[in-house]
């Protein structure tokens, strides 16, 4: 995919790979397009060219065919950094209603799974709480129970334990680690690279707008080939 913002080329030709029931962790330093990327995926963002293939045929990104843009998004579960939930609704509402409305499951079946997965990510003594009502580390693992409950061929996360402080940091990358060794496709951006080193199975470093080097964490983390790469690396810590 290409998109440029104005006169500056913020993603430049980039192209990835995620292989099914793999974690592919995006890095690189602020303003390199991680971002951009991952709105472009859910058509947040328009980019000036590219196309996404889940292995049933080429979408364009830049499409405004409203059937091509639901196909994509269905597929594709979002978690950001700021949780978006729904302020008025308390986690089990937060968690089923996109189950009744966007995918037209009945309210009891709906309850069912939103249940299962608030327990999943450790919120079964929480159901009933609002937002507000939430530490940061919770809010994100609802957002998360929402996102894994409309059962996505791909789980996209832009940076999910930025906005939180540090103590609540360890049971959200506990919950996400837990997804992928069940085997959940993930796309994540983060800048925490112990996690990045831990739960990924594949680590893409991007500057300039395209891929500067990838490999599996072991070699990107302890023997990085490119330049930039090492002194990205040794800026980090
Ligand atoms: P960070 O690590 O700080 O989150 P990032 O890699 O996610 O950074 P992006 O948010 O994708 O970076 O932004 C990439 C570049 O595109 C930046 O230079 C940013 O200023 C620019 N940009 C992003 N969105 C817009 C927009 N809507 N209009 C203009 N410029 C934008
Ligand atoms: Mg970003």
């Amino acid at each position: 995919m290409s998109k440029s913002f104005a006169d500056t080329t913020v993603l430049d030709g980039l192209d990835l790979d995620i292989p099914r029931q793999n974690v592919v962790t995006v890095i690189g330093p602020s303003g390199s397009g991680k971002s951009t990327l991952l709105r472009i995926l859910d058509f947040l963002e328009h980019a000036d060219s590219g196309t996404v293939d889940f292995g049933d045929g080429l979408v364009d990104l830049t499409t405004t065919k409203s059937a091509d843009i639901h196909k994509v998004r269905s597929k594709i579960g979002f978690v950001f950094q700021n949780y978006n939930l729904f302020l008025n609704k308390t986690a089990l509402q937060n968690v089923t209603e996109p189950l009744v409305y966007s995918k037209g499951i009945k309210p009891d079946e709906a309850r069912k799974i939103a249940i299962e997965q608030l327990d999943r990510v450790g919120l079964a003594d929480f159901h009933d709480r609002y937002p507000s009502t939430l530490s940061g580390g919770q809010q994100q693992r609802v957002s998360i129970a929402r996102a894994v409950a409309m059962n996505p061929e791909l789980l996209v996360l832009d940076e999910p334990t930025s906005a939180l402080d540090p103590e609540m940091v360890n049971g959200v990358l506990g919950v996400i680690k837990q997804l992928g060794s069940e085997g959940m496709t993930m796309l994540m951006v983060t800048h925490e690279m112990r996690f990045a080193y831990e739960a990924s199975n594949h680590v893409v470093f991007i500057e300039g707008g395209h891929v500067v080097e990838q490999g599996d964490p072991k070699r990107i983390f302890e023997h990085p080939q490119e330049e930039r790469t090492v002194e990205f690396l040794s800026s980090t810590n």
